[in-house]
């Protein structure tokens, strides 16, 4: 039995995770939950699953959770408390699916641990990538990656003794539900519209990343650190139906690829899988009249994915600033402060006014966040 701390465990990953683990609770058991504001999700969870803690990160809505539905469960708050439930010898496996930049401070203590993570939150790859590595390489944590694309290629690349052969790594993108306009007929787009992801169901901030195509970016960098290849080895195709997940082409001309229908619960359960298989109950790809296709990432967010390799090729500061600037202008845009395509506009000015600086610190991370915030911020309104 392997006993699970599920980090976001109301969020949409979180439900996923709950349904893979609900399907075989012969091997897997929820040790502790944590999450931000849900308190009526994690009653409900609670009933199911009994977990032994609840880690609850608003203060307020710590105090609003009603004990009575708790079960046996312990619900603690505040940041020792957090990195106590971390360290707790009996957590075999770490959950990391808090949304954003929030996420980044369980998955820092995490990686110290010399357990295993399943990685989901990306933004702390993309703003720490050098320091979670650094740390899960001197702790002995292994990070197993459930992004979707991330968990094909590390499928892709399983049984080969390194990446040394890989000539290239192909990053699928859907497109999101704005695929087949250009930029400039993107303008007046809704909130309710760029949250209508075609293929996945996925909580907000995602779902603007996936329509803006940022969320390709965020994943060309987390593709770079997690296999620790030059961002030139990776190429962002986009290919609307989802099927395929990632590519890996070999030096001798094999490309292997990992397939299924759009379902988070595929990679969930690879990687929280033992050596077999885990059984789970999800639509199998109907191959008969299945028509697939890859067209070239647009040119007109050539821009952005540039600004991606140079993050990729610089490191340090550029990706907290990347970040920062698209987390402020996904939440301008979704309080209607700033249009669909000023979402570019934050990202370009912000990354290009705030000074770049030498990163070697968590401490160094969250000052560089909030001074990348506040350049963003002064970018929204300028232009709202
Ligand atoms: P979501 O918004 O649906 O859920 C976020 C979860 O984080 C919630 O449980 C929320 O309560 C919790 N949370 C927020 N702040 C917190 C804090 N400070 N402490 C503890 N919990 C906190 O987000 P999501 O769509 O599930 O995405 C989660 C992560 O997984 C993101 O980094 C996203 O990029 C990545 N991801 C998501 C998908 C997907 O299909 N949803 C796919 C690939 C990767
Ligand atoms: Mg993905």
């Amino acid at each position: 039995m392997k006993n699970i701390l599920l980090l976001g465990a109301t969020g949409s990953i979180g439900q996923s995770v709950l349904s893979v683990i609900d399907q075989n609770k012969d091997l897997l058991n929820l040790y502790a939950i944590t999450l931000d504001k849900n308190i009526s999700k994690a009653e409900e969870i609670s009933k199911i699953f009994s977990p032994d803690y609840i880690y609850i990160n608003c203060e307020k809505s710590f105090s609003k959770f009603n004990t009575e539905s708790k079960n046996k469960a312990i619900t603690i708050n505040g940041s020792s408390d957090l990195s106590n439930l971390i360290f707790d010898d009996n957590i075999d496996i770490i959950i990391s699916a808090v949304s954003g930049f929030a996420g980044l401070e369980a998955t820092a203590i995490a990686a110290k641990t010399g357990k295993t993570i399943l990685l989901a939150n990306k933004e702390s790859i993309v703003t720490a990538g050098e320091i979670i590595l650094s740390s899960a390489a001197s702790s002995g944590t292994t990070i197993i990656p459930i992004d979707s694309e991330h968990n094909a290629i590390f499928q892709c690349l399983a049984g080969e003794k390194s990446t040394n052969d890989v000539s290239k790594i192909i990053i699928t993108a859907s497109g999101g539900p704005f695929l087949d306009k250009k930029l400039d007929e993107l303008k007046n787009v809704t909130k309710e519209e760029a949250l209508k992801h075609p293929n996945w169901s996925m909580g907000s901030k995602i779902s603007i990343d996936s329509a803006t195509l940022v969320n390709k970016c965020l994943e060309l960098i987390e593709a770079k650190y997690l296999f620790d290849l030059d961002e030139k080895f990776f190429e962002l195709v986009v290919h609307p139906q989802s099927i395929i997940h990632s590519i890996v082409t070999y030096r001798d001309g094999s490309s292997i690829c990992q397939m299924s229908n759009p379902d988070m619960r595929v990679p969930i359960a690879h990687a929280l899988s033992n050596e077999r298989r885990l059984n789970i109950n999800f639509n199998e790809i109907n191959f008969s009249g299945l028509n697939l296709s890859f067209n070239d990432f647009p040119e007109d967010r050539k821009k952005l994915e540039n600004i991606a390799r140079e993050v990729c090729n610089k490191g340090h500061s550029s990706g907290i600033i990347l970040n920062a600037a698209n987390e402020v202008a996904v939440d301008s845009f979704l309080h209607d402060e700033i249009s669909f395509s000023q979402i570019y506009d934050v990202i370009y000015r912000t990354f290009d006014t705030t000074p770049m600086s030498n990163i070697n610190d968590i401490e160094s991370i969250y000052e560089k966040d909030i001074e990348s915030r506040m350049e963003a911020k002064k970018v929204v309104k300028s232009i709202s």
